[in-house]
C-alpha cells in the first residue's frame, strides 16, 4: 500500500504507473548534474527487477551516506533539473520513475523539505525579540511547530533512505 502524503502532496504520489522493463527507452539512465559551485555530479538510475531500482551517485556524500540531494532531485524530477535534460532523456527518465515506491519517498521527502524550511523562515520571521513573560507562549509554538517539522523530516530521510537500500536485501537483484 503506498502512503499518501500527510501535507496534501499526495496528488504527485498517484501519478503515473510502473512501466514494464522490456518498454523502457533508457535503462539504465544516467543524469549529469552540473553544480552551481563547479563540477559535474552523474546520478545512475537502474531498474531491476519488478518495482526494484538501484540508484547511485558519483558525489562524495553519495560514497558516505548512500544517498544525497541529487539523487532525491533527479528521482523527484525537479524542474531544475529537467530544464538542464535534452528532451529525449526527460521522457526516458519520466517513464524510468514512473509509479515507483522510491520516486513517492523522494516526493515525500521534498515536500517534507520544503515544509521545514518554511517553518524554519516563520520562526525567524516571527519570533519575539524579547522573552518577556507574555510573549513566551509565542517562542513556544513556533518551537513546537519547528520540532514537528524536524521531526517529520528526520523521519521522510530515514524511509527515503530505507527504500533506496530495500533492492539490497532481494536475493538475485545485485548487477554482476
Ligand atoms: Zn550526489
Amino acid at each position: 500500500m503506498l502512503q499518501r502524503n500527510r501535507r496534501g502532496n499526495g496528488r504527485n504520489a498517484a501519478e503515473g504507473s510502473v512501466v514494464a522493463m522490456g518498454d523502457l527507452l533508457h535503462n539504465p539512465a544516467v543524469v549529469e548534474i552540473v553544480e552551481k559551485a563547479g563540477g559535474t555530479e552523474r546520478v545512475t538510475i537502474s531498474r531491476l527487477k519488478g518495482v526494484h531500482t538501484q540508484v547511485s551517485c558519483s558525489c562524495e556524500i553519495f560514497a558516505q551516506e548512500g544517498w544525497c540531494q541529487h539523487c532525491v532531485d533527479v528521482l523527484s524530477l525537479s524542474p531544475e533539473i529537467l530544464s538542464g535534460l535534452d528532451v529525449e532523456l526527460v521522457a526516458a527518465l519520466r517513464q524510468l520513475v514512473s509509479g515507483l515506491p522510491l520516486v513517492i519517498e523522494a516526493r515525500q521527502l521534498v515536500a517534507q523539505q520544503q515544509a521545514f524550511a518554511e517553518s524554519l523562515q516563520k520562526f525567524d520571521a516571527e519570533r519575539p525579540d524579547g522573552v518577556a513573560a507574555g510573549k513566551l507562549t509565542i517562542f513556544t509554538e513556533l518551537v513546537s511547530e519547528l520540532a514537528v517539522a524536524s521531526s517529520e523530516l528526520e523521519d521522510a530521510v530515514g524511509r527515503f533512505r530505507r527504500r533506496m537500500d530495500a533492492w539490497k536485501s532481494v536475493s538475485g537483484l545485485r548487477a554482476g
